[in-house]
């Protein structure tokens, strides 16, 4: 591997004899996916892990979302916000609903509470915020707004793999959130996800959606295949062990990155919520400044052999396959944003010095 060269992020992996021992099993058994011994372990050590009492794992993150989205049965509009990856605006248009973009807020980035209320029409059944970067959306704020109008919460949790707020896991609010376990996120099963959810009748039909809709021999809803296999379910098993270890590494990176740029004038960092353990998934950085210092900063890093990801850019709303269709003018904090935005290398295996180059060059480029 080039180590001159620094990726935006670096999966987190196993010894490679670890993983062999691990999977040594699926050669006696033959028993390689559908429920197997690896996925019913995982199960139970996300459900700690994460704090929750009802986990379905999925073949990754952006199917766990659309069959939560499916299993609520929801109709007609849902809203959300476009400052998100284009998974969660697609989740919501492949079932046939309608997205209706709702602003964010300009400190967090996660959907501005205030403006919720005024979106919603008599077709709207559900609101699908994404907590950002780790940032908890205003979750008492939503369900108070979805309560009175009797509509469901799906949060996108993506960002989120073991945030917790005031000892309480991120995937017990609402009605259902869903998890990402991509090779980038801060927990992987290579490609993976789930949905974490308190009621155990929609965990259970998801369980059962995932695998056709089928029940014993009866197939009872129009399902689909998303099922998590045992080597991918080894994968995170292994990948859970370190997962805190790994955060540690991720939380000294992102303080050395605090300290180098926290101040600098143009320059905004994100500002975490009290009470809320983070995951450090990413280290955002909004140039608060003319629309160009963003591109300027990402090529001048790359000419250096470092990726920065304009993460999230375009909102998803202005998406070639949503041409037309909606006006980002609707939703100037989150067009603001998108155009400003820049995420630096975070990865555990990232080196300090790496981070002080990153941050000099950043400095002699916005000065
Ligand atoms: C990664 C991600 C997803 C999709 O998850 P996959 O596991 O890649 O399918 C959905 N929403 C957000 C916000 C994400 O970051």
């Amino acid at each position: 591997m080039n180590r001159d060269k620094v990726n935006v992020t670096l999966p987190s992996m196993p010894e490679f004899d670890e993983y062999i021992e691990e999977i040594k099993e699926l050669w006696d058994s033959r028993w390689i996916t559908n429920n197997g011994i690896k996925h019913a372990r995982l199960e139970e050590e996300l459900k700690n892990y994460l704090m929750v009492n009802g986990l379905a794992l999925f073949s990754n993150g952006h199917l766990a979302l659309e069959y939560a989205i499916a299993a609520f049965d929801l109709k007609g509009e849902v809203i959300t916000t476009p400052f998100t990856f284009v998974s969660t605006t697609h989740a919501i248009t492949r079932n046939g609903l309608k997205p209706v973009f709702c602003d964010i807020n300009p400190d967090d980035f996660t959907i501005d509470t205030g403006r919720i209320e005024d979106l919603i029409t008599e077709n709207t059944s559900a609101i699908i915020p994404v907590h950002v970067y780790g940032n908890i959306c205003d979750i008492e704020a939503i369900d108070k707004v979805a309560k009175k109008h009797g509509l469901k919460v799906i949060c996108d949790a993506a960002h989120c793999f073991g945030v917790t707020v005031n000892g309480t896991g991120v995937g017990s609010f609402g009605d259902a959130s869903i998890f990402s376990f991509h090779a980038t996120k801060v927990f992987n099963t290579v490609e993976g996800g789930a949905v974490t959810s308190g009621d155990s009748g929609i965990i259970e039909k998801l369980n059962c959606m995932k695998n056709f809709g089928i029940t014993g021999e009866e197939t009872v809803y129009i399902g689909g295949n998303a099922k998590l296999n045992e080597f991918q379910a080894a994968m995170g098993i292994l990948n859970l062990r370190r997962v805190e270890s790994d955060i540690t590494k991720r939380e000294k990176l992102a303080g050395r990155y605090n300290k180098n740029l926290n101040g600098l004038k143009g320059i905004r960092l994100i500002n975490y919520k009290p009470g809320v353990k983070n995951n450090y998934a990413y280290f955002p950085v909004l140039f608060d400044t003319n629309e160009t210092t963003r591109d300027e900063v990402c090529d001048k890093l790359k000419e250096n052999g470092i990726i920065a990801r304009k993460y999230f850019y375009p909102l998803t709303s202005e998406s070639e396959c949503y041409r037309g269709m909606f006006d980002a003018d609707n939703t100037p904090v989150a067009k603001y944003t998108a155009a400003r935005i820049l995420t630096l290398p975070l990865y555990p295996d990232l080196e300090i010095k790496d981070v002080d180059r990153i941050c000099d060059i950043i400095i002699s480029a916005v000065k």
